[in-house]
This record gives structure tokens, sequence and C-alpha cells, in this order.
């Protein structure tokens, strides 16, 4: 059986003459005698407008029925787009992550698939129907429906064309991975093909491409990934296992990430045991901190800086707060307005002096730098939001991004 899986994103179903444009698209795939699942996500920013309801209605909303609700998005659009099908000629059933199997485990919200049992797609691509499957949704241990964190339907489709053993394409509104978003950069150049590891690292630091865990199994199970867009036949880029090539460049991408605040607590006692106090409350009240720096000890006392997410900054502040009383003398100071800009690139095992080359372009452009951190294939840099633009600008130009 020659199967096929193709997800398309908010953008591409968002009206109905999209429905109908992706309708046309898998009917060709049909016709050159594939077996169609097709994976959505919600239309447009539905997704957005349900989370809004929500939080009109209570800041805190259990997050089992915030699931309850969010993953309704994903049912309008796959029964659209089977009736569209089904209109069209084509026998094609839509199915939600329950009915197609997809078991998850973890956290609402932000739950992982654990297995797939993939008997029900089977049987239905027998029949040689189109399976349409909802996206970002599965069930957990406790029958109940859960989601996959945001932008998760990337994940539904690569754990599908894994458990299937089959290609997977993702159709989107741009035609591919580009080095950077070509929404902040429009001059970027559109990758032919990314590493897996430098597309997870580029996904997890704030490239909104893809979604991390779709890549985490695609590289598990070793299926390539094609990003291309849902409108026209433009060439692509494939996510798959490195090679020589893509070695040789020193920086593939840039992620920019906006999502941060940076806290810097000044005067903190020069003590293991407060800072593991600071982390171990701020990881008991589900915060999590990115870069940490921590400055040598003076008068016996440090400043210790981090980031938080900014939708985690109110549940960060009751914490200091708590250390602000306990220690008097520590200053808090808390900027909102940092961003955090990320070189990615497989060639930097083999290229020293990358961090040395960027420090002196930022340098020549009177850009100040508050924390590094670097990884193997990695650099983050956190500046001033304001000089974002002419940061980017400046790297992209000199790497040729
Ligand atoms: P979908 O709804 O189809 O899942 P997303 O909005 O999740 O689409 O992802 C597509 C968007 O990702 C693009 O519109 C683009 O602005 C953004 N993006 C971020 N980084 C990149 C990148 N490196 N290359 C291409 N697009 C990127
Ligand atoms: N509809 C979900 C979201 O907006 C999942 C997705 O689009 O991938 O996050
Ligand atoms: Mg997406």
């Amino acid at each position: 059986m020659k199967i096929l899986v193709q997800k398309y994103g908010g953008t591409s179903v968002g009206t109905i003459e999209k429905i109908q444009n992706v309708a046309k698209r898998i009917i060709s795939n049909k016709k050159k005698g594939y077996k169609m699942v097709v994976v959505l996500s919600a239309m447009g920013d539905n997704t957005d407008k349900l989370l809004e309801m929500a939080y009109e209605l209570s800041d805190n909303p259990p997050k089992r029925e915030v699931d309850m609700l969010i993953s309704t998005g994903e049912q309008v659009s796959i029964s659209l787009l089977s009736m569209a099908l089904n209109e069209a000629g084509y026998a094609a059933i839509s199915l939600t992550g329950s009915q197609v199997g997809i078991k998850t485990v973890g956290n609402h919200m932000k739950s992982r698939i654990a297995d797939i049992d993939d008997s029900t797609l089977r049987k239905h691509l027998k029949h040689d129907k189109i399976v349409i499957v909802a996206g970002f949704q599965g069930i957990n241990e406790n029958s109940d429906i859960t989601t996959l964190g945001r932008g998760g339907s990337d994940t539904s489709a690569v754990a599908i064309a894994s458990k299937l053993q089959c290609p997977c394409e993702i159709y989107t509104d741009v035609d591919g991975i580009y080095s950077l978003d070509p929404r902040v950069y429009p001059k970027a150049k559109k990758l032919d093909s990314i590493s897996y590891e430098e597309m997870l690292e580029m996904a997890s630091l704030g490239a909104g491409i893809m979604h991390g865990r779709a890549i985490e199994i695609g590289q598990k199970y070793n299926i390539p990934i094609y990003v291309a867009s849902s409108m026209g036949d433009k060439q692509g880029t494939t996510i798959k296992e490195s090679d020589k090539t893509m070695e040789s460049t020193a920086i593939t991408g840039l992620a920019i990430d906006n999502n941060d605040a940076m806290i810097t607590l000044s005067y903190v006692p020069y003590s293991i045991k407060v800072t593991a106090e600071i982390f171990d409350r701020l990881a008991n009240k589900d915060v999590n901190i990115d870069m940490i720096s921590q400055t040598s000890p003076r008068d016996n006392t440090v400043n210790i800086s981090f980031t938080v997410p900014t939708n985690e900054l109110t549940e960060a502040k009751e914490v200091l707060s708590f250390f602000e009383s306990k220690y008097p003398q520590i200053g808090l100071s808390i900027n909102e307005r940092i961003t955090k800009l990320s070189v990615v690139g497989i060639g930097m095992r083999s290229q020293s002096g990358v961090a040395a080359r960027i420090f002196v372009l930022l340098a020549n452009a009177d850009i100040e730098v508050d924390m590094v951190t670097t990884s193997e294939i990695k650099i983050s840099y956190v500046i001033n939001t304001q000089d974002q633009q002419l940061a980017v600008k400046t790297i992209a130009e000199e790497f040729n991004l």
C-alpha cells in the first residue's frame, strides 16, 4: 500500500475556498495512486478564539476543560474537508484523535503521544477511504481529550507517518523553511534541506514553523519531513538526517524568541543553598527557567539573572516576593523587552570562532549583550528588543543567511 500523510495548517484551511483547494490537492495525489491520510489544524485562528473565550471566563480555567474546548477547532475543519471530498465523489472519513487511537501521556495542554493504535486507520485505508484526522489532539489513560501544545498538529502528522512508515508532508503558508523567519527578515534564503538536529534546535529556540516534538519523532523513526506551501507547487524544504554538505556552513539558521523576560536579582547572599532555594521554589511553581547567569561574588553577594517565559511571570513574581521579604537586601528588576537571538548550525562542531565573530559584529553595531549560552550546535544571545532588527540584519548579511 503506497501511503502518504499530508498535514495542512490553520491558514491553509482558513476558509471554505481554502478547504476546497486542499481537497483538490488531495484528489490529485489520490489520482497518482496514494492512499491518503490527511491531518488538519483548526481553521485560521480558531484555536486563539476558543482560548480567548476560556480566559474571559477565568484566569485559570481547568486545563482538562480547556482541552475539551480547544480540541473542537480541529473537528470543524476535518468534517468540512471530508464533506468537500465526498461532494467531489471521493470517499472520505473524518476521525478525532481518540477515534484514530492517538494515546497520550502527560499534562493537559502539553501532552505527548505515547502510541497510536493504527488498526482503524488501516481499515479505512484498505477500504480506499481518504482518512482525515484531527491534529493536535489525543486521548489519555482516563479517556479524557488532551492536546499536544500549540502547533501540535505537525506532531500528529509525523507520529502517524512514523507509525505507518510512510512519507510525511507539511503544507503551510510559507514555501519552505528559511534560514530565519521571512516575516522578520524578508531577504532570508530558503533551505533545500535541514538536519533534524538543527530544526529541533530552531524549533525549541522560537522558530514557529514546526512543532519541536514532530522533529524528535521524525528523527527517531527516520521519517523525512517535507515542508512546503499549500498554494502552488514550489519546491519546499526536506528535514532529514544530516549529510556532509550541511556541515560545511557554520550557521544554517537564526531563531528569534520574544516570549521571555529577564529577571535580575542583585545582592543575593553568596550561598549555593540560597541559589538552590530560589530555583527550587520556581520549579515547584512550574516556572520554566531558560538561561541563567551569575556574577562572581563581591562582598559575599552575587547577582543572578535568568529568563522565564513572559506568561509565567506572575508565578515567578510570587516566588520572588517571598525572597525579597526573606532577604531584604535583595534587589529585583524585570526586563520584558528582551529578545533571545540564537544561531544554529551543525557546522559549528568543526568550525571555531563563530561566537567571537558575532561578538565583534554586535560590538561594531553598538549592541549590548545581556546573556550568552552555547551548546555544541547553537549560540544564544539575549539583547534588548530595540536592537533586534539591526542584530538580525548584521548577522544575516555576514553569514549569508
Ligand atoms: P501552520 O498554521 O501552517 O502550522 P505556522 O504559523 O505554525 O503555520 O508556521 C508558519 C509560519 O512560521 C510562517 O508564516 C513563518 O512566519 C513562521 N516561521 C518562523 N520561522 C520560520 C522559518 N525559519 N522559515 C519559515 N517560516 C518561519
Ligand atoms: N490548532 C492548534 C493551534 O493553533 C494546533 C496547530 O495548529 O497545529 O495551536
Ligand atoms: Mg504550525
